[in-house]
């Protein structure tokens, strides 16, 4: 069965062109609760463990440049069959292949300033939301 949980940050693009409130609210109204969020900025130390499985990639330097560059908003979200319906909702990682009307197609400028990130498994979901929410109680 699948969870009813997953994680997503508004990445550094879409905070800086002031996408956060736009972005907030298609998750709303897509039917996500928020149950924890917060303004954070990655260190480079945080942004190299997050993204740990992409360490030998050939993007993952300019991918910790970027997620480091400025302010980011990471939430835990709560809907059922989290994790599927969101990446649904965020569309492909490259924004010229998104679907209309996803946030990536609306908010992403590259494949590298996509936006936004969100979990891949249930697994991760809970991996990522503890990273940035060490004492969160999800009852
Ligand atoms: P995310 O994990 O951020 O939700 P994703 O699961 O759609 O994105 P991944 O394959 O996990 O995509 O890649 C992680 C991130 O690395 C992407 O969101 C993007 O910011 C960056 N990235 C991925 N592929 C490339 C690439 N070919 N060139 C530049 N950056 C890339
Ligand atoms: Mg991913």
């Amino acid at each position: 069965m699948s969870g009813n949980t997953t994680f997503t940050m508004i990445k550094p693009d879409a905070f800086a062109a002031g996408n956060t409130g736009s972005i907030l609210q298609k998750i709303l109204d897509n039917g996500f609760k928020i149950k924890a969020l917060k303004l954070t900025h990655l260190r480079k130390e945080n942004a190299e463990a997050f993204y740990a499985v992409h360490s030998e990639r050939p993007f993952f330097n300019g991918l910790v440049s970027f997620m480091t560059s400025g302010p980011i908003v990471a939430a835990i979200l709560e809907k059922e069959n989290a994790v599927e319906d969101f990446r649904k909702l965020i569309g492909s990682t490259n924004p010229a292949d998104a679907a209309d009307g996803t946030i990536r197609k609306l908010f992403a400028t590259s494949i590298e300033r996509n936006a936004v990130h969100g979990s891949d498994s249930d697994e991760n979901a809970q991996i990522e939301g503890n990273f940035f929410f060490t004492h969160f109680d999800r009852h």
